[in-house]
């Protein structure tokens, strides 16, 4: 084993404190990775690590509110002193899946809602971390996304949410040209239709979760710029 390979990788998982992030922190601490789950709420984070911590994995509960710059700083500070690197950030918090409202009619402060989290949450997490990935030799950055997203199937559905997943598209694709230079890969990725506490007869959490490993842990000579689902590209 190289000296490199020996060195466990480490990846902040944003919104893990349920759902599809917290199968995310599970699979790569299941790989040997050091992971942080972060959570707004610092309780349920906590709970969650620890749930992971009881399996023997290596998971560090921090609080993280996306859409609070004062906590990304301290969660940012904390990784730099405690751990002092950072391999892959994981944007996976997310708001409003609107399936109560149309276009026509939407709650336009649930749209700005929406926004703030699901897309300047991942842009402000981006530029935060940044210095600590581009000292990484493998530094990924996964953009939770979703085919709601997707311009090709566009509807009326889901208006906030499905903005602000085009958007966040549209940001892998500028910092995936920006850090090119860096050899940091950017992707967007979406889990496809999970069960989760949201929606019921979706596929296993577990299949979700795969779906964005494969981007974090992608070899250095992988795809940057894409939008993937289950490791295969899908239309914009
Ligand atoms: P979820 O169960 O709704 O969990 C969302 C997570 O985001 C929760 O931990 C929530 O925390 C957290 N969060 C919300 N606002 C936050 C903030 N400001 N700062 C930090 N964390 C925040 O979501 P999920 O179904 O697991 O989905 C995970 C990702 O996959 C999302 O990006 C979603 O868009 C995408 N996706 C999911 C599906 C699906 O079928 N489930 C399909 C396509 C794409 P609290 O517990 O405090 O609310």
């Amino acid at each position: 084993m190289s000296e490199d390979a020996s060195i466990p990788r480490v990846a902040l998982v944003t919104g893990a404190n349920r759902g599809i992030g917290f199968e995310v922190c599970r699979q790569l601490a299941q790989l040997g990775w050091i992971v942080i789950l972060s959570a707004r709420d610092e309780d349920k984070g906590i709970k969650a690590a620890d749930r992971l911590i009881r399996e023997r994995l290596t998971v560090i509960p921090y609080q993280l509110d996306v859409t609070d710059l004062d906590s990304i700083e301290n969660a940012r500070q904390r990784v730099a002193d405690e751990i002092g690197r950072l391999d892959v950030i994981i944007n996976n918090a997310r708001i409003h899946y609107d399936d109560w409202q149309r276009v026509i009619d939407a709650d336009m402060t649930q749209v700005r809602e929406a926004f703030e989290t699901n897309t300047l949450g991942a842009w402000h997490m981006t530029r935060a971390f940044l210095p600590l990935l581009r000292e990484s030799k493998h530094g990924r950055i996964v953009n939770v996304s979703s085919g709601a997203g997707s311009l090709v199937s566009m509807g009326a559905r889901t208006p906030a949410y499905a903005m602000s997943k085009v958007a966040l598209n549209a940001l892998t694709r500028m910092f995936a040209a920006e850090l090119a230079p860096d050899k940091i890969l950017v992707n967007a990725v979406c889990p496809g239709w999970v069960e989760t506490e949201r929606g019921k007869g979706g596929r296993p959490v577990d299949k979700g979760a795969a779906s964005i490993v494969w981007a974090a842990t992608l070899d250095d000579d992988g795809p940057t710029g894409g939008f993937f689902r289950d490791g295969r590209a899908i239309p914009w």
